[in-house]
Order: structure tokens, then C-alpha cells, then sequence
């Protein structure tokens, strides 16, 4: 027998694991199954060339009461004395240094010592729960059998071993306060929760009634081993599928779309997502976590909570991704900067919204339902993810003018429906699509034909931002004081405009008009942008719009007040009769009071807060007297 000393870095592991208190302990069942699995899968690999290492592959859990005792052994690889020493000693693992970091930092209060179940911290984990630890191995193809054995402190020692068999079993003398873990049920329990879907089996031996009602002893197979996304899909059937997809959402509706994805080559993994027809009710909530998506790493669960495994707006994609890639021992804490889950990141995303266009283009209705609940989503990706930007916005809806509410229409359709004459695409944006309707700046196009993406979802000001143009069409809003106007409509109402400004009349309401809201307005002019209302606001090119003004208000975020341009219908029998009485007395205290009030009502058409309502009220008051008055 010969004694050897940790390595500096694991004895400090040890230390920690020896002497601090964490509540999860239960996790070193999770590492030593990982590494038992790991080493079946090396061994049948090995199996492909030698098929003398071949086995009945099996993990095994033997709990010792009597012994105070838990073993776990598998059929694997083995290991050599060599192996040993290196592995089990000697080099430190990749997740030692950062799982350390993050228990220093535990210690001082930033994080919780729960943290310990993050990380693969490995064999040493079994020191949690055991004072001392005996490994038996026999390398397959080999002859000799080595036997480590240690409690953990400083050293380790090597022996000749008497297993016979290739393999490794790993023997845990419990702590007095660990020996709950000697309990069937617990075992049960624990591998279940952590370990159901590896694929070799988890047996133990358990007491049963035989048909006499006599005790006997039998094996039980403690996994489910269905890792239902590494099972041919044509074995699956689609209520597997979708119970499955109920066990890891907690939610109920069936989903609208599954994607089976196996990716080869540089980056290997598995994935089966499915996206939800329904918007879970919890959504929205802040306590959310970020995504149903689960990690797994060659069948061992990682994590419920990857960050990084979709980008942000397709938090609502459920399901698992299974790296073969990744190793085990990864800190849990920096997963989603690892490149890694960046290159799954990438895949996965190309694929669900390849799956989306499939739904966009073959089965429309499902895909609209889809689009309600999740469409600001997608919308919100349109501004994050520029690598797919040409994908996203060929996957969003809207509505627009001339179809009715809850009709949608992609960009592309709207531009193919597009007369001939209109060069640009329309929009305006508002809190409703009433509101909307009935506002001044639609009226023109109402009467050209032209369509208007209705947008009223506030997410909406930021999609256009993002989207400054669609197959070389630029995207105007309707509130925008200049609008190609290519229509025989449009242009038969820009002509009048243009006409009442060059007469003497026009010329004089407008300077009144400007003298009376100089601090309200840059510009006020004549357009020919309405038919039937009186006045509207629009904004110049890169202005800001009402709405995204009143959004950003609503979120505390500084605001820039810019000033409007108010506009004058000249075809209106009010703007006629305001331009008779200017002619007439320019220095009538009436018209003052009507610049005001034609101010007042373009932002209360357009859903603007009016800065005075109550002197609003007032003047409107008064004005009704007049004109009752001179009724009676
Ligand atoms: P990790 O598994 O993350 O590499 P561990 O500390 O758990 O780190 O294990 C260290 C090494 O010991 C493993 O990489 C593996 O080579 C070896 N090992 C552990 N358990 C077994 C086992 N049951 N059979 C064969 N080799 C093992």
C-alpha cells in the first residue's frame, strides 16, 4: 500500500466539502451516477473495436445498512492505478477553481451556498456526505484491480484491489447525519429528480412480496431512461410528446409546432422544442424565470434556467437541449457565456424561426393565434437580433386599414397589394385601433385607397425604428408632415392646399394663426392631408411621434419636446369662414380663441393629454353660448 497527498487545489475542494454546511448535498448522487454513465459510455465505445469489454451496461446502487454504506458501481471503462492517481488526486478538474470562487464568495454573503448544486463539482462531492470513500476499479481489458481509498483530509491511498470484473465502484462510508441516504425511497427519489433520463439503467436492489407474500429481493431499474428526445421519432407517439411537453411547462394547451433537431459536425447537440399556442399565464410575471428550455449535458440535467440556450425574445420556446459537447463539470454560473451555448444559441434560433415560416406559410390560422400571443416577441427581435432581422420581419402581422381589426397581414403582402402609384409603406401608430380610425391623419388615405399598417402595441414605435424599410419601400408614418403623394386623390387635395396658401386671405389666417401659438407650434400650414377633419399635428421626418412620446413618459425615460407643425384643412367650412373673418377684423379677439381651440382639438383627435383642459372646456363653453344664442 502506498500514501499519496492531494494536489494543493484539491485538497482545498475537499476541505470545503468536508467542512462547510451545504443544503443540497444530495447532488453527489447526480456526479457519481454522471461519471459511472460516462464511463459505460467510454466502454461502449471501446466495444465498437473490442467487443470482449462489451457488458449488460448497468449502474448500480447497493445501500449498506448495517455497514453504513452506499456504493455505486458500474460495468465502464475502468480505471488503471495510474488513472487513478491522476484522476482521483492529483489534477484538479476545469469547475474546481470556479466553483471555489463562487464559495469564497458565498461565504461573504453574495451568493447562496445552494450554489453548490450549479456547479459539477465531481467525485469529490461524495465527501459531502461520506468521511470516508473507498474506489475499487479494474480497467476493461485489463487484468489488475486497484483499490484508492481516503477520508479526505490530506491523502490517499493506493492498494491492490480485488475486483475482477471491469468497472468501478465507489464505496461512501456515510456521516452519521447522511445516512438518510441509505433509504430506498431517498434514493429513488433523488434519481428520479436528477438522473431519470440517462440512458443506461439506475438498478438497486429492493424488497418485494412474492406471489406467497414471502420477502424476496429484486432488481429495480430506479430510471425512466426515456430520454424522449433521443428516441426515433417514430417511435414516440404524439401524446407522449405532449405530455411531455405539459411535465416541463406545467402548462396545458397543446403546442403549436415540435421541433425534433439533431445537429452534427462541429457543435453536437439535441434539442426538442416546442412552441406554445398559448400565452402561459405567468408570462409576464417578474419572478419568471427565463425560459422553459432545459440543459442537458449527454443526458444529466444541467439546468432549468440557461439563459443563454435561446436569445431573450424567444423565451417562450419550451423544451431541452442535450449537448454532447459541453462538459460536466461546466460552472452552472457562467454558462451563458460559454461559446458553446452561444454556437446552440445560433443553431436553435435559425431553426424555430425556420419552423415559424413554415407555420406563416402552411398553416395560417394556427400561426395568427400564435402571432396574438407572442407577437411583441418577435417584434422585440426585431431590434435585438440583427443577424435574423431579415427573418423576423417576414414573420410579423399586422394589422392594417383596409382589412378589418384581428385581420392580418404580413410586410410582403401588404407591399404586393400596394396600387402602383404608392411608392412608400404607410403606418401609424396609436394606443388603439378605434382611436386610430377616426384620426385626421388617415383621412387622406382613406379616400387614395392606400393601406396603413395599424400599429397599436407599443413595442410598435420601436419595430419601426428597426425596420426603416421593406424591399427597398420606405416606412412613413401618416402623421409625417410630408408624404409622397402619388395619387390622383391625394394630389387633387395637395393642389387646393397649396392654392389656399398662395391667397391673400389664406396668407393672412396663417401668420394669425402663428403670431397666436408661436410657443406651441414650429409651423402652421395648409395640407391636404384631411377630408373631413379641420386640423391635425404632424411632425417633420425625424421627429419623435405623440405616442412615442407618451410611451416613453410613461416609462420615466427623459423626453425631448419637440414642437409640431399644425396643419389647416382648407376644404373645411370652418377654416373658409375663420379665413372671411380675419379678412375681415385680423385683430378680432375671436380668432385667437379659434387658433387655440383648433390646436386643442388636433391633440385630443390625434389622443394627445391636452396641456389645459380646463381652459378648453371653458372656451368651448362659451363658443356653444354664442352660437345657441343666436339660434333663439
Ligand atoms: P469530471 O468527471 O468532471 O472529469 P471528477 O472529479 O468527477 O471530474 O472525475 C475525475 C475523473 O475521474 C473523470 O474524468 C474520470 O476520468 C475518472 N472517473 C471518475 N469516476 C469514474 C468511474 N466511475 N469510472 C471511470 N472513471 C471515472
Amino acid at each position: 500500500m502506498e500514501n499519496r497527498v492531494f494536489q494543493t487545489e484539491v485538497k482545498q475542494l475537499l476541505h470545503m466539502m468536508i467542512h462547510s454546511i451545504y443544503s443540497n448535498k444530495e447532488i453527489f448522487l447526480r456526479e457519481l451516477i454522471a461519471n459511472a454513465a460516462d464511463a459505460i459510455d467510454k466502454a461502449r465505445f471501446e466495444s465498437l473495436t473490442n467487443p470482449e469489454f462489451s457488458q449488460d451496461w448497468e449502474i448500480r446502487i447497493s445501500p449498506d445498512k448495517t455497514a453504513g454504506t452506499l456504493t455505486i458501481s458500474d460495468n465502464g471503462i475502468g480505471m488503471t492505478k495510474d488513472e487513478i492517481i491522476k484522476n482521483l488526486g492529483t489534477i484538479a478538474h476545469s469547475g474546481t477553481k470556479a466553483f471555489m470562487e463562487a464559495m469564497q464568495n458565498a461565504k461573504e454573503g453574495q451568493s447562496s451556498p445552494e450554489l453548490i448544486g450549479q456547479f459539477g463539482v465531481g467525485f469529490y462531492s461524495a465527501f459531502m456526505v461520506a468521511d470516508k470513500v473507498t474506489v475499487e476499479s479494474c480497467k476493461a481489458g485489463g487484468k489488475e484491480a486497484v483499490r484508492w481509498e481516503s477520508s479526505g483530509e490530506e491523502s490517499f491511498s493506493i492498494a491492490e484491489g480485488t475486483r475482477t470484473s471491469q468497472g468501478t465502484s465507489i464505496t461512501l462510508h456515510l456521516k452519521d447525519d447522511a445516512k438518510e441516504y441509505l433509504e430506498n425511497w431517498q434514493i429513488s427519489t433523488i434519481v428520479k429528480k436528477y438522473s431519470d433520463f440517462i440512458e443506461h439503467p439506475v438498478k438497486m436492489l429492493q424488497t418485494v412480496k412474492d406471489k406467497d407474500g414471502k420477502d424476496i429481493m429484486e432488481d429495480k431499474v430506479l430510471n425512466s431512461r426515456t430520454a424522449i428526445w433521443l428516441r426515433p421519432q417514430s417511435e414516440v407517439k404524439d401524446e407522449e410528446y405532449t405530455s411531455f411537453y405539459n411535465h416541463l411547462t406545467g402548462h396545458y394547451d397543446e403546442p403549436i409546432a415540435r421541433i425534433n433537431y439533431s445537429a452534427e459536425g462541429a457543435t453536437e447537440f439535441k434539442a426538442l422544442l416546442y412552441i406554445p399556442s398559448q400565452c402561459p399565464f405567468d408570462f409576464h410575471f417578474p419572478g419568471r424565470k427565463s425560459t422553459d428550455l432545459q440543459l442537458y449535458i449527454r443526458r444529466v440535467f444541467i439546468s432549468d434556467d440557461c439563459k443563454g440556450l435561446v436569445p431573450n425574445y424567444l423565451r417562450f420556446v419550451a423544451g431541452v437541449v442535450d449537448s454532447s459537447d459541453l462538459p460536466l463539470n461546466i460552472s452552472r454560473e457562467t454558462l451563458q457565456d460559454n461559446p458553446m451555448i452561444g454556437k446552440i444559441n445560433k443553431a436553435v434560433t435559425k431553426r424555430i424561426l425556420t419552423e415559424l415560416d413554415n407555420l406563416l406559410k402552411n398553416k395560417r390560422e394556427e400561426y395568427t393565434e400564435f402571432f396574438k400571443n407572442f407577437g411583441p416577441q418577435l417584434k422585440e427581435g426585431t431590434h435585438e437580433d440583427y443577424a435574423n432581422a431579415e427573418k423576423l420581419r417576414n414573420l410579423l402581422l399586422f394589422e392594417t386599414l383596409n382589412k378589418p381589426a384581428a385581420e392580418y397581414s404580413t410586410l410582403k403582402e401588404y407591399v404586393a397589394a400596394m396600387p402602383a402609384d404608392q411608392k412608400e409603406i404607410y403606418y401609424m401608430t396609436g394606443d388603439s385601433r378605434e382611436y386610430m380610425e377616426a384620426s385626421p391623419h388617415i383621412e387622406s388615405f382613406k379616400k387614395a385607397g392606400y393601406d396603413v399598417l395599424m400599429m397599436h402595441e407599443p413595442i410598435d414605435e420601436w419595430v419601426v425604428q428597426a425596420i426603416p424599410e421593406y424591399e427597398g419601400k420606405k416606412l412613413v408614418s401618416v402623421a409625417k408632415a410630408k408624404i409622397s403623394a402619388d395619387s390622383a386623390a391625394m394630389k387633387e387635395l395637395n393642389e387646393k392646399a397649396e392654392k389656399a396658401a398662395q391667397e391673400q386671405g389664406g396668407k393672412d389666417l396663417i401668420s394669425k394663426i402663428k403670431e397666436v401659438l408661436a410657443d406651441k407650434v414650429k409651423d402652421v400650414r395648409f395640407s391636404g392631408a384631411m377630408t373631413e377633419s379641420v386640423s391635425r399635428l404632424s411632425g417633420e421626418e425625424n421627429d419623435p411621434s405623440p405616442h412615442m412620446q407618451r410611451i416613453m413618459k410613461a416609462l420615466n425615460q427623459p423626453v425631448m419636446e419637440v414642437k409640431r407643425i399644425l396643419e389647416l384643412n382648407p376644404s373645411h367650412p370652418l377654416i373658409s369662414g375663420l379665413t372671411k373673418l380675419v379678412e375681415k377684423d385680423p385683430a378680432n379677439p375671436k380668432v385667437s380663441e379659434y387658433a387655440e381651440l383648433l390646436y386643442d382639438q388636433a391633440l385630443l383627435a390625434e389622443g394627445s393629454p391636452l396641456p389645459d383642459p380646463a381652459k378648453f372646456a371653458k372656451r368651448a363653453a362659451s363658443l356653444m353660448a354664442e352660437s345657441i344664442e343666436k339660434e333663439i
